[in-house]
């Protein structure tokens, strides 16, 4: 087996066999090549890989390898440049601006709600909050809104800008590598569908731990590789260079230095939530390698098919879901709006609650 990175040196040992990385320009994967690897896996360090797919959602090349002893799951080679994607294109490809139409402001507020419910007796008599991929502030802002202090981090400035304008809010504009908090801690940190598209999951848990107070909780929600509740053509995105199930992301936490508390399932089977505990000491796993984990995710992904996917329920009742959504979306203006009197608005139940309690 090869083993190709972009810094050139390194060495890597394979069973009894050393491999020589070599610079990815060397690397063949982007051609299909089954034997090149261009990074180790980011839990166990393992290079033993299959390949699960070579196609992405758009039916373009995307190779999507699966780490044999963990059950990760990733983009090999990686098909972006996530620092550049993210500063500049993301949100322009996916929403179309960087003023948000009250469409999608709504879309998020209720995402946001939904989200604030999943965690309320967790986040609950905890102050600091650090929301990281904060994008365009609706869920921070519901967050301050209830009585908590809270902190953004998004790496693009359209939308930190328009979170810090309109709502008020505390962001920092970067990437998590970039921010530096000196001393200041935080004792519940959140990363909502953020994980899934970073280059190195580990550094970045690894980073969430030192900016923990000494019981922080993390939170932490991706989408969940065995979900069959999408096409699945639809499985393996660009934008993902990373997938996980409840067994890897559990695991990738505990080796930053966290403890997992809860684990939820979305009811569609479509996303996880970790929710983690920092600690100290030498409580890490001595093993990062997890039995059975990378053939359940192999047979859950093979067996998805088409014919499949259309003999279950899933594809109508996820049009039954999207009914009401768009009726109701329809009735909303596409003109410029007030994103601070939409979500004031929006929330008005949750802040009158806690305003209660
Ligand atoms: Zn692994």
């Amino acid at each position: 087996m090869r083993i190709f990175s972009g810094f050139g040196s390194l060495r890597v040992q394979s069973g009894s066999e050393e491999v020589q990385l070599k610079n990815n320009t060397d690397c063949n994967a982007h051609h299909g090549d089954p034997d090149c690897l261009e990074r180790p896996c980011n839990l166990c360090d393992s290079i033993e890989f299959d390949v699960l797919s070579t196609t992405g959602r758009d039916g373009g090349f995307l190779r999507t390898v699966i780490c044999k002893q963990c059950g990760l799951v990733w983009s090999d080679p990686f098909p972006i440049d996530p620092e550049k994607f993210y500063a500049q294109d993301y949100w322009v490809e996916n929403k179309g601006a960087y003023n948000p139409k009250a469409k999608n402001i709504y879309r998020s507020a209720k995402v946001a709600i939904d989200r604030y419910r999943k965690i309320s007796r967790h986040i609950a008599g905890r102050k600091n909050v650090l929301d990281i991929g904060s994008g365009g502030g609706e869920f921070a802002y519901l967050l301050s809104r209830v009585g908590f202090n809270v902190h953004g981090i998004e790496p693009n400035a359209g939308y930190g800008s328009y979170s810090k304008q309109t709502y008020g809010l505390e962001v920092d504009i970067g990437f998590t590598k970039d921010i530096d908090f000196k001393d200041r801690k935080f004792d519940f940190i959140t990363l909502w569908h953020v994980l899934e598209h970073t280059d190195d999951p580990h550094a970045v848990i690894s980073k969430i731990h030192d900016w923990s107070s000494d019981d922080g909780l993390l939170v932490v929600e991706v989408p969940n590789i065995e979900a069959v509740c999408q096409s699945p053509k639809n499985t393996f995105h660009a934008d993902h260079l990373f997938n996980f199930n409840l067994e890897t992301l559990s695991l990738l936490l505990e080796k930053a230095g966290f403890s997992t508390i809860d684990r939820i399932v979305s009811k569609d089977g479509g996303n996880i939530t970790v929710i983690a505990k920092k600690h100290h000491g030498s409580q890490k796993p001595d093993s990062f390698a997890i039995k059975g984990n990378y053939e359940k995710i192999r047979d859950i992904v093979n067996n998805h098919t088409n014919l499949s996917h259309f003999l279950s329920m899933n594809p109508y009742a996820r049009l039954l879901r999207k009914i009401p959504k768009l009726i109701q979306e329809t009735s909303i203006s596409n003109k410029p709006v007030d994103g601070k009197q939409i979500l004031d608005t929006y929330y008005r139940q949750e802040i009158e609650k806690s305003q209660q309690g």
